[in-house]
């Protein structure tokens, strides 16, 4: 794609990044035709064309308004449109760049910013985030169905930890809503490692992975989450004490793979980023390389719709582990239609771009229980809560079911 960048912006290293993108780009829009905003609208700016060539027009100078920012808002950032490109464009590195310089240039309204901080407070103090869900837990029978489908049932049967130490050990990320929200999730990834004889790391230090913030407009904010982060998992890495670095969430590893270039120009700390995100690994990709952890009993069997997160299938371009490993436990993996398109979860547009995230979920919904598995499973915190509230058919996170 033919660009002038304003040079004040090409100087930059951002500027540098995204001239270097923008030139793949040959506007064929070959993208448009996966991508699920522009299936809902049909509108070429809520397309990934349409997107790139706003981010286009804000480099090259041009002010952004209220249009810009809402375009770029409602794209999911689920990469679905990198991997249907055939030019290899970076859409995700540009996206990113496009919204900082735009949250930049311009001013959300105040509602819009009052409701992006209460989301943001809520969500990574944890304190706060545990009273106000162990609150509408108590209550959850009273609650309105709309906000009673957001609000998962107490986790009753809670997993314990293993205890045993292993001489092979790997970090895990927490994370900051799961262990709250569905706090069987790292426990049952501890015992199946545990039985492959890996010892697993918690980092009370350690929380969000920055991502929430990142993608909410805090880019100071995310940028001290991840080094502080860094600091706390780097004498791990140089003491040569872990393997790897895992999260049970997709969100949050796609972030964890991204460190090094979120931090490509601090001098301070982009090599330890860089070598932080080569450290990290998917779960299904850890384990994939272990020997095959046997599924109890009871769950083998049984017919079962594993849903790809776009932070997994797109965001880490990794497709067929998790269902070789469900597959190998002896599961049968029934396939449905559409499982490249996103869910409508992604991070937290669920909540502030209710009315398509839903949409897309309905959608993902019926095609899945078309195929009528006995369960869903799914590989992110955020679509398996946005799965389950538009559905009956249990949701799980899937390494829930080899333990
Ligand atoms: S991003 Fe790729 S698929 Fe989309 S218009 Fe550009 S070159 Fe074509
Ligand atoms: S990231 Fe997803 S929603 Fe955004 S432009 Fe690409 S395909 Fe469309």
């Amino acid at each position: 794609m033919k660009t002038s960048i304003a040079h004040a912006i090409l100087e930059t290293h951002q500027g540098k990044q995204a001239n270097r993108i923008l030139r793949n780009c040959v506007h064929c829009g070959f993208c448009n035709a996966t991508c699920p905003t522009y299936q809902l609208t049909g509108d070429e700016l809520d397309g990934p064309r349409g997107r790139i060539y706003l981010i286009k027009q804000v480099l090259e100078g041009k002010q952004p308004g209220a249009l810009t920012l809402s375009h770029l808002d409602r794209c999911l950032t689920c990469r679905n449109c990198e991997s249907t490109c055939p030019s290899g464009v970076d859409y995700g590195h540009l996206l990113d760049i496009g919204r900082e310089m735009v949250s930049e240039r311009t001013q959300r309204t105040t509602s819009d910013r009052f409701k992006r901080f209460m989301v943001r407070k809520l969500f990574l103090t944890r304190p706060l985030f545990n009273a106000a869900i162990a609150t509408a837990q108590s209550i959850r029978t009273f609650l309105p169905k709309e906000i009673k489908q957001k609000v998962p049932e107490k986790t009753e049967n809670l997993l314990g930890w293993p205890g045993t130490e292993h001489a092979r050990k790997i970090i895990l990320v927490t994370g900051c809503v799961q262990p709250t929200l569905q706090p069987n999730i790292d426990r049952a990834a501890t015992i199946v490692l545990d039985r492959l004889g890996i010892q697993t790391l918690l980092i009370p230090k350690s929380g969000c992975c920055g991502g929430i913030s990142h993608h909410m407009d805090a880019y100071d904010e995310a940028r001290a989450t991840i080094k502080s982060n860094i600091d706390s998992w780097w004498p791990f890495i140089e003491n040569n004490q872990i393997e790897a670095i895992i999260s049970t969430a997709t969100g949050c590893e796609v972030t964890i793979k991204e460190y090094g270039r979120i931090l490509a120009d601090d001098r301070e700390y982009r090599d330890k980023a860089a070598r932080v995100s080569e450290f990290s690994q998917d779960l299904s990709e850890y384990v994939a390389t272990q020997a095959t952890p046997r599924a109890r009993a009871k769950h083998s069997n049984q017919k079962v719709a594993f849903h790809p997160p776009c932070t997994l299938q797109h965001g880490q371009q990794i497709r067929g582990k998790v269902e070789a490993i469900l597959q190998d436990a002896g599961m049968q993996l029934i396939s449905f239609q559409e499982s490249h398109l996103c869910c409508g979860s992604a991070g937290t547009y669920s909540i502030l771009q209710k009315t398509m995230a839903e949409q897309l979920r309905d959608r993902k919904v019926q095609h899945i229980e078309s195929a009528q598995p006995d369960v869903i499973l799914t590989a992110n915190i955020g679509c398996l809560l946005h799965l389950q509230s538009g559905t009956h058919i249990p949701v799980k996170h899937w390494i829930e079911m080899l333990v």
